[in-house]
């Protein structure tokens, strides 16, 4: 794929991101529009424990004939123990198991299957959902921290053209459950010492994988309140270590400001001119770069967060020293980070990433400006599970 076979023109007119008609069918060679941003409404997963609210789990056992205590002892369980098996649950009464785990807790996500890169702490999981959709999530463990890099769609309707996920079309938003799970099969391998390294602790999650996670924003807020709270209603992970990454919606962006979580914002820039970045992230052409730096500064402001600012390094396309000025003179004097990513070619891809002379040269002059920037390692790369390869082919 390369810029060429990206219109020029804008995308045609559409409803924005509160639109609700049917997304079209995403198979190859299908038509779809450049731009996604519908919500889906098959395929919609069985109710699951992880998708309520403490107060809607309560009502939930309470409507199976049980105490509401119940809530209590299975919120015990499913986010305090990482238990996700009702039939372990042996202080609930084995006649009960049953009905509570067909009720709650249906499998949302089957483990197809999983590989492992950099001597083992690099594991991607591939998994199916109820409905046949694929998704992947992908753990990586680091001396002194563990990520896991989750999906919040199956598939994404943002098109960007060297991304993986984005050439296969949105197929549908991702339940609170479906992406809870995620998270809580990564802190359970950890805590059983499934990855290299021991025993451990899962201390970061990002939003990026599979999927543009302000295109299905209340269901991300859920996650993150199921994240941040404190168990036995909530993982109990800190915010901080929470990133949600963007293309830049921008509506979004402040009304995540206003939602009292201080989780870190990433806005996948890619480049500092809306010419380039209307090809390379197409809602560009709706949003425009200032307008979603001056989104992020004000979300910097209120929560006093570094914004990330991701940066794929396409040899020849976005790397060239005038470009790096420019991107320094964007980011000069904020509160921000540059992550730049060499880019991860996807199949059929003619771009690749850029040369270290030239990386080098990018980032000397955004330093040279007191602008932070650090390159991104490619964990993963071999397996698939880098940045923008998560294409869930089963
Ligand atoms: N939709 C969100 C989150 C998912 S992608 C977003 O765009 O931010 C996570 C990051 O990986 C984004 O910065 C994305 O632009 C980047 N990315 C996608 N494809 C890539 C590729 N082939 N090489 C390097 N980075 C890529």
């Amino acid at each position: 794929m390369t810029a060429s076979h990206v219109p020029s023109s804008p995308p045609p007119a559409h409803p924005g991101p509160s639109a609700t008609q049917p997304a079209s069918p995403a198979g190859p060679g299908s038509a779809r529009p450049l731009l996604d941003l519908a919500t889906p409404r098959r395929g919609k997963p069985p109710r699951h424990f992880a998708d309520l609210s403490a107060q809607a789990r309560r009502e939930a056992v309470e409507h199976l004939g049980e105490p509401a205590y119940r809530a209590r002892q299975l919120s015990t369980h499913y986010f305090g123990r990482l238990e996700t098996d009702v039939a372990a649950m042996t202080d609930i009464p084995a006649s009960r198991r049953p009905a509570l785990a067909a009720s709650l807790f249906p499998e949302l996500l089957h483990r197809v299957r999983a590989l492992t890169a950099d001597a083992g702490t690099t594991v991607k999981t591939l998994w199916r959902l109820h409905d046949g959709a694929l998704v992947e999530s992908v753990l990586m463990r680091y001396p002194d921290r563990a990520t896991v890099c989750i999906s919040s769609q199956a598939g994404c309707g943002m098109a960007c053209p060297f991304c993986a996920t984005g050439q296969q079309g949105l197929t549908r938003n991702l339940s609170t459950a479906e992406i809870v799970g995620q998270v809580v099969d990564a802190a359970r391998a950890l805590r059983d010492g499934d990855i290299a390294g021991g025993r451990g602790r899962l201390s970061n999650v990002v939003f990026m994988g599979m999927g543009e996670p302000m295109a299905n924003y209340r269901t991300v807020v859920d996650v993150v309140h199921r994240l941040v709270d404190p168990a036995p209603d909530g993982l109990g992970l800190s915010a901080r270590g929470i990133t949600v990454s963007t293309v830049g919606l921008v509506p979004r962006i402040d009304q995540l400001r206003t939602e009292g979580l201080p989780v870190t914002l990433a806005v996948s820039l890619h480049a500092p001119d809306d010419e380039l970045r209307d090809e390379l992230v197409p809602i560009n052409t709706r949003w425009k770069v200032g307008e979603v730096l001056a989104a992020a500064w004000r979300y910097a402001e209120a929560t006093g967060r570094r914004v990330s600012i991701e940066y794929a390094m396409i040899r020849d396309i976005n790397d060239q020293a005038w470009r790096a000025d420019l991107l320094g003179r964007l980011l000069a004097g904020r509160l921000a980070h540059v992550n730049l990513i060499p880019l991860n070619p996807t199949p059929g891809s003619k771009w690749t990433a850029s040369r270290r002379s030239d990386e080098a040269e990018f980032v000397r002059r955004l330093k040279a400006r007191g602008v932070p920037v650090t390159v991104r390692d490619t964990r993963g790369r071999d397996i698939d599970g880098a940045c923008g390869q998560l294409a869930a082919t089963g």
